[in-house]
Parts: C-alpha cells; sequence; structure tokens
C-alpha cells in the first residue's frame, strides 16, 4: 500500500476498527481520477465478531426507557445538523456529486430522524378494555433485534438514514453494510451517533463486499435485513435472507418515466427534465431517465432541452460553480458512454453525445440526449444511471400510461400537464409505487414511506416513515383477565365474546 493512501476501516462496539482480513478494495476521488484511499473488507470470521456484538448491545438497548432513546435522537438530530458540511465533504470526496447536492442528501437524511424523535407517539401500539367480560387486549410493538442494512454508493449518508433512524428508535442493534465505492460518510455518522450518547455497539460499521453480505444474510444473529441497490443483487438479498428465515426489505432500480402531455408548460418540463435527468449526473434511483412526449410536445421539449444542455456546468463536486459532477468511477463512466455510442446503431437519433466534459483523468461524461428511443432498445431497457435523458414519443396520453405500465421497474413516475383530470386519472392507472404531478423527483417526506413496485422492490415493505416502524417492530398482542372471583366459572367451550 502507498504511504498517501488512507486506510479505512469498520466501527465496531464505539469504537474504530482498522480490519484484519487483508483484504482490502480502493477508494477513488473521482474528479481527479486518482485513488485516495483504501477501504478494509470484512471477512466472514469479522461479520461474526461484529454480529456477537450488536447482539449484547441488543439486551440492553431494547429495554432502555423510550424517554431515553428519543433524547439520544434529539442530540442525534443536533449533531448532524451542525456537522452537515462535514458529512457532505465526505459524500462529495468519494461520490463525487456536488457538495450543493450532497448537503441535501444530508437533509433529507436529517428529516428521517426527525422522524424518529417521535417514537414514544410511534411505538403507542392499541389497546381494547372489555373485550369480553373482564378481558382487555393490548399490542405490544417489541423490536425484532439485530438489524443489518446494506446500502448503495449514490446515497452513501442518506439511506444510511433512512434505516438506522428508525432501526435504533424502535430498540434495535443496526449493523450498517456500506458501498465499498464511498465508505466515509458512514463513519461520520457512526462518530455523530457516538457523541449522541447512543450505547456501544448499539450502531456498528463493517465495510466489505460480496463476503460480508453473504455472511449477514447467513448469521442466524441476524433478524432483519434492509437492503438498497440494484435489483439483480437486491432480488438475490431478498430470497436468500427469507429462505433463511430473516426479515427482509429490498429496494431495487429503476427507470424512471416522465409523460409531457401537450397543454404542459413548456420551459418548466423542459427545466425539470434538465434538473432531474442531470441532477448528481444521474446517478439517483429517482432519476428521470425516459421522457415520454405526447403528441405535438416532442419536437418543441426535445428543441428545449438540447438549448438548456450547455448551461450546466460540469466538474469537481467540490468547486463552487460545479453543478453536475463526475461518475463514481471509471468502469461506470464507460459503461455509460458505451450506451450513447451503441444508440445510433439501435435506430435512436443521438441530439447530444455527453463529450462535453472536463478534460483529464476524472471519470465525467456529459449530458445526453437521445430522441427516437423505442423499448427493446438497450438504452431504454436498462438502467442506465448516468446523464443520459431518452425521448420516447407516443401518440396519446393511452400509449404513455400503457409504455410505463409495460416496463419492468416501477419506482417513480412523473406526469407534466395542466389537465387536473388527466393527472388524477394517471395517479390512479399507473402501476408505480411513487408519482409526480408536475414534480420531477417524487420522493416522500420522512413522514410518508418510500417504495416502488414491480422490479423496483422485493417483498412488501417500503421504507422508512410508518412503514420504516412497521418494519422493525414485532406486534405481540396480549388477551388479559385479572381474577374477579364473581366471574369466575368452568366452562370448556371455546373462547367467543359472548
Ligand atoms: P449495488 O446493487 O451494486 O450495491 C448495493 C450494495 O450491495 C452495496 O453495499 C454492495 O457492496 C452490495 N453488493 C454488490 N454486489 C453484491 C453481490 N454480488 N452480492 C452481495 N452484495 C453485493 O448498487 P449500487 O451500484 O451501489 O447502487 C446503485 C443502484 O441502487 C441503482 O440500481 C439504483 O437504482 C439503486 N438504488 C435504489 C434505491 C431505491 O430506493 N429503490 C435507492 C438508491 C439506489
Amino acid at each position: 500500500m502507498s504511504d498517501e493512501l488512507r486506510s479505512i476501516g469498520h466501527w465496531i462496539g464505539g469504537t474504530p476498527d482498522p480490519g484484519a482480513s487483508g483484504r482490502t478494495a480502493p477508494v477513488f476521488d473521482p474528479a481527479r481520477g486518482v485513488q485516495t484511499a483504501e477501504v478494509a473488507l470484512a471477512s466472514t470470521a469479522e461479520v461474526d465478531a461484529v454480529v456477537a456484538v450488536a447482539r449484547q448491545a441488543a439486551r440492553t438497548w431494547n429495554t432502555t426507557p423510550l424517554s431515553r432513546r428519543t433524547t439520544m435522537l434529539f442530540r442525534l438530530r443536533e449533531l448532524i445538523d451542525a456537522n452537515r458540511g462535514r458529512v457532505a465533504a465526505a459524500i462529495t470526496a468519494e461520490h463525487g456529486k456536488v457538495l450543493s447536492d450532497a448537503e441535501g442528501e444530508v437533509a433529507r437524511g436529517l428529516e428521517c430522524v426527525e422522524f424518529a424523535c417521535g417514537i414514544p407517539q410511534l411505538l403507542k401500539g392499541a389497546f381494547n378494555a372489555e373485550v369480553s367480560t373482564g378481558v382487555d387486549v393490548h399490542t405490544l410493538l417489541q423490536p425484532v433485534g439485530v438489524v443489518a442494512g446494506i446500502t448503495p454508493f449514490n446515497f452513501p449518508a442518506m439511506v444510511p438514514l433512512w434505516m438506522l433512524s428508525n432501526a435504533l428508535a424502535c430498540g434495535n442493534a443496526f449493523i450498517l453494510k456500506p458501498s465499498e465505492k464511498d465508505p466515509s460518510a458512514s463513519l461520520v455518522l457512526a462518530e455523530l451517533i457516538a457523541e449522541a450518547g447512543f450505547p456501544e455497539g448499539v450502531f456498528n460499521v463493517v465495510q466489505g463486499d460480496v463476503e460480508a453480505v453473504n455472511a449477514l444474510l447467513a448469521h442466524p444473529g441476524v433478524d432483519a435485513v434492509s437492503f438498497v441497490g440494484s435489483t439483480p443483487i437486491a432480488r438475490q438479498v431478498y430470497e436468500t435472507g427469507t429462505t433463511a428465515g430473516k426479515r427482509v426489505q429490498a429496494l431495487g432500480g429503476a427507470k424512471n418515466h416522465m409523460v409531457v402531455l401537450p397543454d404542459a408548460d413548456l420551459d418548466a418540463a423542459a427545466d425539470a427534465a434538465i434538473n432531474a435527468g442531470y441532477g448528481s449526473a444521474g446517478e439517483r434511483c429517482m432519476a428521470i431517465s425516459v421522457i415520454v412526449a405526447v403528441g405535438g410536445v416532442a419536437d418543441p421539449l426535445v428543441d428545449a432541452i438540447q438549448r438548456r444542455i450547455p448551461e450546466v456546468v460540469i466538474g469537481p463536486g467540490d468547486q463552487a460553480d460545479s453543478m453536475m459532477g463526475p461518475l463514481v468511477t471509471r468502469e461506470h463512466r464507460d459503461k455509460v458512454a458505451a450506451y450513447v455510442a451503441g444508440a445510433e446503431a439501435e435506430g435512436a437519433r443521438v441530439v447530444v453525445d455527453g463529450s462535453a466534459a472536463p478534460e483529464g483523468d476524472g471519470f465525467y461524461f456529459g449530458c445526453a440526449l437521445l430522441d427516437d428511443v423505442k423499448p427493446g432498445m438497450r438504452a431504454y431497457d436498462d438502467e442506465i444511471f448516468g446523464p443520459v435523458l431518452s425521448v420516447v414519443r407516443v401518440d396519446s396520453y393511452d400509449d404513455a400510461v400503457a409504455l410505463v405500465n409495460a416496463n419492468p421497474y416501477g419506482n417513480g413516475v412523473a406526469i407534466f400537464t395542466r389537465d387536473g383530470g388527466a393527472a388524477r386519472r394517471f395517479e390512479r392507472e399507473v402501476t408505480v409505487g411513487m408519482i409526480g404531478v408536475n414534480v420531477p423527483i417524487p420522493v416522500p417526506v420522512a413522514w410518508q414511506s418510500f417504495g416502488g413496485w414491480k422490479a423496483s422492490i422485493f417483498g412488501d415493505a417500503p421504507i422508512y416513515g410508518p412503514e420504516g416502524v412497521r418494519f422493525y417492530t414485532r406486534p405481540k398482542v396480549v388477551t388479559s383477565r385479572w381474577p374477579d372471583p364473581s366471574t369466575s366459572r368452568i366452562d370448556l367451550g371455546f373462547p367467543t365474546h359472548d
């Protein structure tokens, strides 16, 4: 290992741990194209050790009074707020997204901590008095135990906060397995969680790759798994985890369409397409990647998007005027470029080819715009996860809905129109989990829940918000009767309420 490279390790039992497997992965500064660190990759034995630490911590954490847990969550909220810049800088240095975008990510993650601060209200359960003579029934919501969170590279702070806020608030111990591409933000969060007063071992970070994930999925000491990442891995994690008897939620990839009806405000739609297609270099699971242009709107819309593309300033994420940074790795940049390079041969029209990107070794790709794209072409069928907008032209509203509904993914979708009736029909007819009406990136607020349909989710458990509390707790229903000599008698019949 070169002397200049930082070593990134785990966070176990309240302290940093350098790791001992001898296996590492390189971490890059994508804006400059240079390796800056090596991250430890946990062995199965190291995962076993961290699960033991978490199980031990869970025993006392789940009986820690709600008022004390809530105090810690409020402190964590203040600490993350005060350290927004530090978390954002860690994200930008390894992911590449621009600092303002990274700060936005932290702000949306912080919302989830704020929601979890209301946990006493959320864990109230339910009570019925006198369901039968002298008999009461109440529900207890207990933590599931030890939760593993496996997270993608594109939101290295927000997605962990989607999970850990509710998981810890509900009384579980949590093991985070971040993406090996940008592992540092998880360690900043770990420090803040420790500073907020959470007991040692309640929150742990285990860095790693497929070996660590497989070890977590196989370990009997892990009770539940929250996964967010690509569809093939989400499917595999869901199948392996549930076969091992765990509760699993697995959110996958996306291909989000933006339907533009002929009556839409054209400028607003073109601005929205630019922002939602090229923001974060298209590396968002809720990014718009397909514009569905209905009827005569296609020509003026393509023209309006094309005219705006030169306004997008591409550069290092830590440079104040940059609007779009590089892609996360060289391999990913090359893969995105290959979709654009191959589009013409498949019959699409390359309007803007993405070549307008900064010179140098950074993993840049410029904004690209493809027109006349159709299902069956790779640019339509695959999740590109880069700054590439594909325009599909259709004749009618019904054709647009049929296209969206035939797509195997169902994460997000947007409709741009001035027609309230069409928008209302669209809400009801599309087979997609999150819908924007003149809103291109409809990520629900933290007190709703987030989740797609179809190949964008495996299992039926959306993440964060009330669904998050449900996922991280197990209900028990208690039926009780206290001795009352006046009602006691022998009766061998099945208990009914008569
Ligand atoms: P990924 O699936 O490659 O990796 C996600 C996690 O799984 C990482 O922690 C990674 O280390 C681990 N992993 C990778 N390969 C594995 C394997 N073979 N076995 C076990 N574990 C493995 O995803 P990514 O490239 O990091 O993230 C981008 C993807 O995540 C996109 O598809 C995007 O749409 C999706 N995403 C979805 C949502 C959502 O809420 N639906 C949110 C963010 C990102």
